[in-house]
């Protein structure tokens, strides 16, 4: 899975979503973790505060080492808004919904699956995040409900 380019980056993370807006960040095992179905963050080893999305340093306590955990079980439905007008790269896929859902300790900002429907949105709905795999062996997750 450690995939490198010719000129030995490991440029993983262009895989992700629909635009690749950066290759190289020392976050790219987010992509393996996707490529084995699992959305992950990180988290502090040392004080305990969680990322998402996954960060290689610990905002509050400086610390380098971090562990990734999977983002498990429900989130409920915080907010979310239906996209008329795509940012660059995104035109194509309009209109689509973006949604922040809230996992207790942290929270998760993204798609929602097109398969939910507008309407059965409602604060404080139960949703889970899913990996997608989508053209060009490209990879991303979307929320659907749990
Ligand atoms: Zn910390």
């Amino acid at each position: 899975m450690g995939q490198k380019s010719e000129a030995g980056l490991d440029d993983r993370f262009r895989r992700f979503g629909t635009v690749g807006f950066t290759g190289i960040t020392r976050v790219n095992d987010f992509i393996a973790h996707l490529e084995e179905g699992r959305v992950a963050g990180t988290r502090c080893r040392d004080c305990g505060q969680v990322f998402f999305p996954p960060c290689a340093d610990c905002r509050s306590c400086f610390s380098r080492r971090m562990a990734w955990f999977a983002v498990e079980g429900e989130g409920r439905l915080v907010s979310w808004s239906r996209l008329a007008f795509g940012p660059a790269g995104f035109q194509e896929d309009v209109p689509y919904t973006i949604a922040l859902l809230d996992f207790g300790g942290y929270k998760v900002f993204g798609r929602v699956d097109r398969a939910v429907s507008e309407e059965e949105l409602a604060v404080g709905l139960p949703m889970k995040v899913r990996v997608e795999r989508l053209p060009g062996d490209r990879l991303s997750y979307a929320f659907v409900k749990a």
